[in-house]
């Protein structure tokens, strides 16, 4: 059972929403596609969880906080007897550790992971005993990659790889679940996760710079055009109905520029000006509230309107 679905990164979502409309930097692209992969990762993952741990009570991305420091959990499971994390690494080649180094295959020096782990495995365990929780606590590495070696593993840090996930998740599925005990912890991790945020500065764009249409929904592509009622791609042929790509390009202006006021002008330009401004007008009076008179009108989110 998984009580707290995995989200898309928003450093990610970002970035993809950035790479259809912009040329990434070379440091943005490089970080969309380790984003890209780890998330790819942590989902391999879930279907794994998914197929051989349906007993397992399991949260997804957890972002804690002990002490003013910040931590991250890929995936948790609480059993009766003890709380497992596991940090799930999307690693492909070949690999290997020396003197608590780990090497990318020639000799290239990578984060090691096991550091990664023990730093989150340290604070999530005296944020337990912060709140009073007694449990043993279990943590892994996945290399979840079914193309990943890494040689001279160090013994005894619990690191799984691709082949022994089926057989661990099976026999972690046999443990007991459900207690009263395993329940309130779930409840106190539920009402300690912080909202994802990012470094101010993190990514750097304007709306000047981003180039203006509607992207394909399935291939991203920006060669699309409105034909009748369907916004087609060039490239990849796919046909979406026009209003769903018009709410697509909405919530996309949202996630991209959250402190701009929602307007009809706003978005018919967003879109390239290929859609009217008075039919991005209905799409808005529809999907979202209105707020404001003439000159000032603006649009914000139901749930904002009604919370
Ligand atoms: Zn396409």
């Amino acid at each position: 059972m998984i009580v707290k679905e995995r989200k898309k990164p928003k450093e990610l979502l970002l970035l993809e929403l950035l790479s259809n409309r912009k040329m990434l930097s070379a440091r943005d692209y490089k970080k969309y596609q380790n984003l890209s992969l780890g998330y790819e990762g942590e989902l391999r993952f879930d279907a794994y969880t998914k197929k051989y741990g349906e007993k397992l009570i399991m949260l997804n991305d957890l972002l804690l906080r002990h002490n003013e420091q910040y931590f991250q959990i890929d995936s948790c499971v609480i059993t009766n007897d003890a709380i497992y994390l596991f940090e799930i690494k999307n690693y492909q080649g070949q690999y290997y550790f020396d003197k608590d180094i780990l090497y990318k295959v020639p000799n290239k020096e990578i984060e090691n992971p096991i550091l990664q782990r023990n730093r989150a495995t340290s604070l999530f365990r005296m944020f337990l005993q912060s709140k009073g929780i007694q449990s043993p606590l279990k943590s892994y590495i996945i290399f979840i990659h079914p193309q990943c070696t890494i040689y001279q593993t160090p013994l005894n840090q619990q690191i799984i790889f691709h082949s022994n996930i089926q057989s661990f998740l099976t026999k972690l599925n046999e443990n007991q679940y459900s207690s009263k005990k395993s329940q309130s912890i779930v409840k106190v991790l539920e009402s300690s996760v912080h909202q994802e945020f990012l470094p101010e500065n993190s990514l750097s764009y304007t709306f000047d710079e981003l180039q203006k249409g509607i992207p394909c929904c399935q291939c991203g592509s920006m060669n699309t055009e409105l034909i009748n009622r369907t916004i087609k791609c060039s490239d990849c042929e796919t046909e979406e109905v026009a209003s769903d790509s018009i709410i697509r390009c909405i919530n996309e202006f949202q996630e991209l520029f959250p402190s701009e006021k929602l307007t009809s002008g706003i978005i018919s330009k967003w879109c390239g000006n290929s859609i009217a401004q008075a039919r991005c007008k209905r799409m808005l009076l529809k999907h979202f509230s209105k707020r404001g008179e003439t000159k000032n009108v603006h649009y914000i989110k139901e749930e904002e309107a009604h919370p």
